[in-house]
């Protein structure tokens, strides 16, 4: 062994032996040169994975307020996937189109297996059912907007009214001298909309029992 074979010759420092500068090399160069850029690749590749986490929590909160927006608020009324209990009324439509009654549809605001509007239709009865998780006042404009954004019902309102611009509203059996969407819906009103001919009696109660 020759001083030379002591004396690192990257660095310059002496050792006692070759072994020690052997190991020196090893520690101090080699490995660390073959190390660094095999930490920083693996650094790279964590820096590469939380990236790829973060693009994938932001699809998945894309995706999901997609999702929200496509369950969708019709004008203040919500889509919620169990029924409100703190509010819960009941109104009753009419819809008189020259003289006869129509019917109105079931499941209106009602999406199967997602959810349902605050204001829905269970049966064709022409019974609203106003259930929401808090005490508002809601209009027969918001319903009649449910109902025009509830995929699936048919006909929509405008179709069954023929687009009518004067369609005039009861409530009570009273003539109530306002557009229809601004009528408001309380407990146990009996509301007619007449299209066209107006018939001799126009309902002033409806029997809701139990509701
Ligand atoms: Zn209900
Ligand atoms: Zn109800």
């Amino acid at each position: 062994m020759t001083d030379t074979e002591k004396k690192c010759n990257i660095c310059g420092s002496e050792f006692e032996n070759s072994d020690k500068l052997e190991q020196h090399k090893k520690e101090s160069h080699q490995e660390k040169s073959r190390e660094k850029p095999q930490v920083s690749k693996s650094s790279r590749y964590k820096a590469t994975g939380i990236a790829a986490a973060i693009a994938v929590a932001i699809i998945i909160v894309v995706y999901f307020s997609d999702s929200t927006t496509s369950i969708g608020t019709v004008q203040g009324v919500e889509c919620d996937p169990l029924e409100g209990t703190i509010f819960h009324i009941h109104a009753h439509l009419d819809i008189i189109v020259d003289s006869k009654h129509v019917i109105i549809p079931a499941g209106i605001g009602i999406k199967p297996n997602e959810c349902l509007y605050w204001l829905h239709t269970h049966n064709t009865s022409g019974v609203i059912h106003i259930e929401s998780p808090q005490q508002t006042t809601f209009t027969l404009g918001q319903f009649i907007q449910v109902w025009d954004n509830t995929p699936g019902i048919s006909p929509k309102f405008e179709e069954m009214t023929h687009g009518d611009k004067n369609i005039r509203v009861f409530v009570n059996g009273t003539e109530v001298k306002d557009n229809y969407a601004n009528i408001k819906l309380d407990a146990h009103d009996e509301i007619a909309l007449v299209s066209g001919n107006v018939p001799q009696s126009i309902p002033s109660s409806y029997e809701f029992g139990g509701l």
